[in-house]
């Protein structure tokens, strides 16, 4: 958020907010570790011209600089960062960059960022195509007809051929590609691209280090088939070839998730990023509005209203409080608003509404549809709650929750410290920082803890010891795959197994847990009537 409006002077009335929600686009970098997602943030910040020089971005030892660096920008020129979000003006557009935490680990905080956008951006290593978190985030993202643009990144050097790769996008994941820009020259030796819109050439000039922002050198297909001969022939008729065989570019099979635009580029060159930005002024939606639990669209130019998608605790440490961070989906936030947090029916002020990165924070003034706040001393606040002011009220269908993938047992390390256990066990459980299972067999006093993530049970076991004061022992439990169990009568039959038991989470879903995919499936050899279902993303 910014502090300060965005370009132009907006009020609060509808016909304002309408306009506002209009140029917002609010979208998440989908990747596996590595394939440039901050390289590329940082490119796009370049190029809507909110810094002239980036400081490189090598690798993760480099990221504090990063931030460093982002803290710098945010005070000097007024844009603004958050640990959730990085929001930023290219022209007209305000652009809402949420980050999707991109470490090798994976937790369910990763997933809810995702129900917050719009839009989102694949990123794509151009030497290794789609990667296992590159494929759970698109399976988020079908789940919830987020539509996606796919950006092929490292063109600078050697990788796979450019169809291969989009035959991979349409085989594995079904997806149609529909190529934006194309590159001239293989990967390694790039010349640029063709652009596929208007049969021009764009130039790769890579700019030193990538620390300067190249401005787009075109040469009309004459003078690049002059220039490039077979290179460019190649190109034209690759792209031909695409067009004929798959109908060509379609804006509708973007936004219903069946086909998505594809780019070529090199993030850390600077190469590709501005034809990015341009498409998602051009083609990413807009916020809509959003509907509510009954299946009613919120109007946007509404009253106040957002859902909390994220909550953090303890990121200052001088303070260790808790921060929400919420979506807003309709209305105008203004900073100092009280607003109904539709859970508990109960009054939230947000007077301390801040952007908060780190120990930073400045005041959030002013927000729109698609924006991102972060709300201090969100304590009474959990992930998927409706904030909202005026009439009518609203509730927004909560987050879902995914398929856990680690479990362990949880035990007091101090059975001295059982009430306080307890209570730090259902307040993890309430925030969704793990899931919480139990099972008559099993007793109450020994929960177990599923995670989509194992770095979820190192915060659980960190606020455990030193918020609750309830040190935990955890036990790795080694099941890793897991069905909703559908009739709860069948409960016996998967407790009977060996390497099996059935838990039930704390929102009252049946969870069957095997070791192994053979033990399921040796049980539904001899029970062929196990009503076992699949638990991608649940309430999607
Ligand atoms: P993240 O883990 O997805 O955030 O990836 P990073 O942005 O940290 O990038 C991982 C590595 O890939 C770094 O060494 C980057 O310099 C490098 N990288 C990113 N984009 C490009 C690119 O376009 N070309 C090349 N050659 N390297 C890149």
């Amino acid at each position: 958020m910014s502090a300060k409006p965005v370009a132009g002077t907006a009020t609060a009335d509808g016909a304002d907010v309408a306009a506002e929600a209009r140029r917002r686009r609010s979208f998440a970098v989908i990747s596996h570790p590595d394939a440039g997602k901050s390289t590329l943030t940082e490119a796009l910040a370049l190029h809507a011209h909110v810094i002239n020089e980036a400081g490189a971005v090598h690798g993760k030892g480099d990221r504090a600089g990063v931030v460093s660096d982002w803290l710098s920008m945010e005070q000097d020129r007024g844009i603004s960062i958050t640990s959730a979000a990085l929001q930023f003006t290219y022209g007209d557009t305000v652009i809402n960059l949420l980050d999707t935490p991109g470490h090798a680990d994976f937790s369910e905080d990763t997933y809810r960022v995702l129900s917050a956008v719009d839009s989102a951006v694949m990123l794509l290593d151009s030497a290794k195509g789609l990667e296992p978190q590159t494929l759970k985030l698109f399976d988020v993202c079908r789940h919830r007809g987020i539509p996606v643009i796919t950006f092929i990144n490292k063109w600078d050097r050697p990788g796979r051929e450019a169809l291969q790769l989009c035959d991979e996008l349409t085989e594995r994941i079904g997806l149609q590609p529909m190529p934006l820009t194309w590159p001239v020259g293989i990967s390694g030796h790039l010349k640029g691209v063709l652009d596929v819109t208007d049969g021009s050439f764009v130039r790769y000039a890579p700019t030193a280090g990538g620390a300067r922002r190249a401005e787009d050198e075109r040469l009309d297909a004459d003078a690049a088939g002059a220039e490039y001969g077979e290179e460019w022939d190649r190109a034209v008729e690759e792209t031909e070839l695409l067009t004929a065989s798959d109908g060509g570019f379609d804006a509708a099979r973007f936004r219903d998730g069946s086909a998505t635009p594809v780019l070529f580029g090199a993030a850390v060159r600077n190469f590709g990023v501005k034809h990015l930005l341009d498409l998602l002024v051009s083609l990413a939606p807009a916020p809509e509005p959003r509907p509510d639990v009954d299946g009613n669209p919120r109007p946007l130019d509404a009253d106040f209203s957002a859902f909390v998608f994220k909550v953090q605790t303890g990121m200052d440490r001088a303070h260790r409080d808790q921060v929400a961070f919420a979506r807003v989906c309709s209305g105008v936030f203004e900073r100092g608003m009280v607003v109904t947090n539709a859970t508990t029916k109960k009054p939230f002020a947000t007077k301390y509404a801040h952007q908060v990165f780190g120990s930073q924070r400045s005041t959030v003034e002013t927000a729109y549809p698609g924006d991102v706040i972060g709300l201090v001393n969100a304590s009474a606040l959990r992930v998927g709650d409706t904030l909202y002011t005026g009439k009518p009220a609203v509730r927004f269908p909560g987050l879902p929750s995914f398929a856990p993938a680690h479990f362990a047992v949880a035990r007091p390390a101090d059975l001295s410290k059982a009430k306080q256990f307890r209570k730090g066990v259902d307040q993890l459980a309430s925030e969704g920082v793990i899931q919480v299972l139990t099972s008559d067999l099993r007793g109450d006093a020994t929960p177990v803890f599923a995670a989509v993530g194992p770095m979820q049970f190192e915060v659980a076991e960190h606020r455990m010891a030193h918020e609750f004061n309830a040190p935990v022992r955890l036990d790795r439990l080694p099941y890793s795959t897991v069905r909703r169990l559908g009739d709860p009568a069948q409960r016996a039959l998967v407790d009977s197994g060996r390497n099996s038991e059935v838990l039930t989470r704390t929102d009252g879903a049946d969870l069957a847990l095997f070791t192994d995919d053979m033990s399921m499936r040796i049980l539904l050899r001899t029970h062929p009537d196990l009503s076992l279902e699949p638990l991608v993303a649940e309430g999607t």
